[in-house]
């Protein structure tokens, strides 16, 4: 059957499980996009095509949750190439200020744009006839205009959920061109924050020649607009979550088990050299040095989600941040009480919600980041209007939070100032900043913005 609502993903909603018998079932992914999409697919008849996530097995089209969902199979090799490689060791380093060197090698290049092709046709073959497509992310930036020439008749939308990089430092792209003419085949092309779009429409000027007016760019007999819309999570349903009673006891019970410290601060973060965690550790590691505080008076819990550990920089990112946390407990610690509760696993969303309930210190230093949802899960869950959210000007969130307390996490004097300040706030502070970011969060959900993006697609 043809689909008249297309999400094209590097990735399909759901995750596999093996149960102790060694039967398989499917479970929705956490993640707020599934959340906000969710809806809209049931309302359309929609289907999501994306990689299931076993490397080499081919499955057929099933339902889950309400949502029809497509299969694009990958080999193992492609995983390794167009997936570890191209996106996520060429693209992802570019696109986040090169933090890491980006790799250049026309071998992941190839790899990247067959997958791209076979997406394309994928969802030409099953996007019905005047048909939305929306498709997702930097995995997939060639999509666009391959679908476009197989398929003129659709609507054909692209979101990037990381950052567009200033022009000076995309221009190192060998394949600058073809990139973006890939996302040239949309009609509406949204990034995170107004600073994106306005570097692609600069490349699109100077390396293209193209024309345009503000947002709209000419493209042949067509026009493109690239605009903002930065992506949320879902507030009220975070909002009632924190209210229930078993994620108070748990937040109270994690603040026990951290030995009732006057303060908790609190990282969550894929265990990625573009969130700055090794910056935020130095700063507390100094702010412990230098005795602006004590062992026992702060304590840091650090989560560090494993993430790309095929990836050579991921590797060594891991050794680099687990000797600083070993050099803090080592030289600061006492028995009993290490200064830093470091954790290198997976948290669930409940978990997660009673640390940001116990913590009120949420430290958030990325060197680059497109929006950074744990920002807003912070805000989201603290109704009670006590803790302060530390936020990097480098994170998209940024624009939207502007009552965290800013900083620029290469400045380890600053940072150590504002987590400080963060810290010590009077309630009347930090209620008075809070509220302001909740309100925020509140009314740009995530249901806004997929909204919001699908009535400029359509307009
Ligand atoms: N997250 C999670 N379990 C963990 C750590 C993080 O479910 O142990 C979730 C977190 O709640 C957030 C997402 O992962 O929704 C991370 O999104 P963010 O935009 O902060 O960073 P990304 O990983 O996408 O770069």
């Amino acid at each position: 059957m043809r689909s008249s609502f297309l999400i094209v993903a590097n990735r399909l909603p759901v995750d596999r499980t093996i149960s102790a018998d060694g039967t398989a079932s499917w479970r929705r992914s956490p993640g707020g996009l599934v959340t906000a999409i969710a809806p809209v697919m049931q309302r359309r008849d929609g289907a999501w095509l994306g990689w299931h996530g076993a490397p080499g097995e081919e499955l057929k089209p099933f339902e889950h949750d309400g949502m029809n969902l497509i299969p694009v199979p990958l080999s193992a090799s492609e995983v390794e190439l167009y997936y570890e490689g191209f996106s996520n060791a060429t693209l992802w380093p570019l696109y986040h200020d090169v933090v890491a060197t980006p790799i250049y090698s026309r071998v992941l290049w190839d790899a990247y744009r067959a997958v791209n092709e076979r997406f394309a046709r994928a969802a030409a073959d099953i996007a019905a006839e005047n048909a939305v497509v929306w498709v997702q992310d930097y995995q997939l930036q060639l999509v666009p205009s391959m679908l476009r020439a197989l398929r003129p008749d659709l609507k054909i939308g692209f979101f990037l959920h990381i950052p567009f990089p200033p022009a000076e430092l995309f221009w190192q792209l060998p394949w600058r061109r073809e990139i973006l003419e890939g996302l040239l085949g949309a009609d509406l092309v949204g990034f995170q924050r107004p600073g994106g779009a306005s570097n692609f429409i600069r490349l699109c000027r100077r390396q293209l020649g193209l024309q345009n007016q503000r947002q709209e760019i000419s493209f042949g007999d067509r026009t493109v607009r690239a605009e903002a819309f930065p992506i949320s999570v879902d507030f009220g349903e975070l909002d009632n979550l924190v209210r229930e009673p078993h994620i108070l006891a748990r937040a109270k019970e994690i603040r026990a088990e951290l030995g009732e410290p006057e303060h908790v601060m609190l990282g969550v973060d894929r265990l990625d050299y573009t969130k700055g965690i090794g910056q935020r550790l130095k700063a507390f590691g100094e702010l412990l040095a230098d005795k602006t505080i004590s062992p026992g008076e702060a304590v840091f819990v650090q989560i560090a989600t494993p993430s790309r550990e095929r990836v050579q920089e991921y590797r060594t990112l891991r050794d680099e941040i687990e000797l600083r946390v070993g050099r803090i407990n080592g030289t600061h610690g006492v028995l009993g009480v290490p200064p830093v509760n470091y954790f290198h696993q997976s948290y669930d969303r409940d978990e997660l919600a009673a640390l940001y309930c116990a913590a009120d210190v949420m430290v958030v230093t990325p060197l680059r980041d497109g929006m950074n949802l744990v920002a807003k899960e912070y805000v989201a869950c603290r109704h009670d209007l006590r803790g302060a959210l530390v936020l990097s000007e480098f994170a998209g969130a940024a624009d939207e939070l502007k009552h965290a307390y800013l900083v620029n996490p290469w400045d380890v004097e600053g940072l150590k100032r504002q987590m400080v300040a963060a810290m010590r706030a009077t309630p009347h502070e930090l209620s008075r900043r809070m509220r302001s970011m909740r309100r925020r969060v509140a009314t740009y959900d995530v249901d806004r913005w997929a909204g919001e993006f699908l009535a400029a697609l359509e307009r």
